[in-house]
């Protein structure tokens, strides 16, 4: 692979409060970024990451390495193949009911997943997970080719994996047979909960199989327009009364952002208090919920990121589906999943704080602490776009937008000139 050359000038970078684990002895702007002097060593390792000797901004912004904390790419790249021209959930499950009817080759997964990553990749994303549909007649060809293409991108993106299906299949032997599938490929147990009358019996049937087989939990949850929180209340109770061993990480929570609001901030401190982790998806629930076909939607669909913020739930923000049945929009660029997710959530929160949300909050949440910040010794792994201003560069207002992996240059995007 041709690689091009670093910049030559990395003495007075912008880089984000996020990208540094102590902020301490450094000089913030409004927009919590701070211009520092950076430097790598022969072997592609940082040698200096330290405030700048100038306080005349360079031409270049860095940040952090990337996170996807939740995307589906079993499922991408099918939207012109599978169409949902109702472009809603019910829409997209008879979609991909239809497609999968005829069943998938092998060639057809791994040529879709492996594209995937090669997107995200090039975006900067270093840790990925991803759900894979495990219903009991679909587990193959998907786990084959996640398992070929974790061994594959050793050492370019980590790979994470959670068995995704209705809450209701977990019953049986089926969910002995999943249980055992998660730990032998090192993969999350990730049930969609609906808020139906099973409710109560698949939440205490997950945690149940995941205590016993040692699973870490991440379940796509309340992601309806319901306002009661039922998903979150449940799982709630039921940690009330028997704890659990793993890590639990909920995503979507729509529901929650419609809740009265005394009835949220009371549900954010108890899931503050559980330990419990959020995945926001500002793409997919601006596109799937409040869809009244015909009519402007007047809800955002994401969850109370800002009340779960405050109180101490790390919340991180991914891009789910792409192109496909169920969002037809997506690159794996948690850039513009960031963009999109302050734009729908209004986090005001500085944007060099932000920007953790998509990586060192996210590589947390995904037990990849180390993931996310630089440090001297490390590899420099960043994103590095020439653009006069952080906004601007995540509108698409920059001349280069560099992605930069243990100090080699591996993709660049941006004018040809
Ligand atoms: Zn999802």
């Amino acid at each position: 692979m041709k690689t091009l050359p670093l910049p030559a000038d990395l003495s007075a970078v912008r880089i984000p409060r996020a990208a540094i684990p102590d902020p301490g002895g450094w000089t913030f702007d409004g927009d919590g970024f701070a211009l520092a002097e950076l430097a790598l060593d022969g072997g592609g390792r940082w040698r200096n990451i330290a405030p700048a000797a100038t306080n005349q901004a360079g031409e270049w912004i860095a940040l952090p390495p990337l996170v996807e904390p939740h995307t589906h790419i079993d499922k991408a790249f099918l939207r012109a193949r599978a169409p949902n021209p109702e472009h809603d959930f019910e829409g997209a499950r008879r979609a991909i009911e239809r497609d999968r009817a005829g069943g998938w080759t092998l060639e057809d997964a791994m040529a879709r997943m492996e594209r995937a990553l090669e997107l995200a990749w090039r975006r900067g994303v270093m840790l990925l997970r991803t759900h894979i549909d495990s219903q009991p007649d679909r587990l193959e060809p998907c786990w084959q080719v996640y398992a070929e293409l974790r061994r594959r991108w050793q050492g370019r993106i980590t790979l994470q994996a959670v068995a995704s299906l209705g809450g209701g299949k977990l019953a049986g032997e089926h969910g002995e047979r999943l249980g055992r599938l998660c730990r032998e490929h090192g993969a999350l147990l990730g049930p969609v909960l609906y808020a139906d009358a099973d409710l109560r019996a698949n939440v205490a049937r997950m945690f149940e199989l995941a205590q016993r087989f040692g699973l870490d939990i991440d379940a796509h949850v309340d992601e309806n327009n319901h306002g009661h929180g039922d998903g979150l209340r449940t799982i709630l109770d039921h940690l009330a009364h028997a704890p659990f061993d793993g890590r639990i990480t909920l995503s979507h929570l729509c529901s929650l952002s419609r809740c009265e609001p005394q009835e949220i901030e009371l549900l954010a401190r108890r899931a503050g208090e559980a330990g419990l982790a959020v995945i926001a998806l500002p793409v997919a629930n601006l596109h799937l919920q409040d869809r009244d076909r015909g009519n402007t939607p007047y809800w955002r669909g994401v969850t109370a990121i800002n009340a779960l913020a405050r109180a101490d739930v790390d919340v991180a923000l991914g891009g789910d589906n792409s192109q496909d049945m169920f969002v037809p929009w997506g690159a794996l660029d948690p850039l513009a999943v960031l963009r999109d997710g302050m734009l729908a959530a209004h986090l005001d929160e500085p944007l060099g704080d932000a920007v953790a949300r998509v990586s060192a909050i996210a590589a947390r949440i995904l037990g990849e602490g180390t993931i996310g910040q630089w440090r001297i010794g490390e590899p420099a792994d960043l994103t590095l776009l020439r653009a006069a201003d952080p906004f601007g560069a995540l509108s698409g207002d920059f001349e280069e937008r560099l992605t930069v992996r243990g100090g080699k240059v591996i993709a660049r995007l941006g004018w040809e000139g």
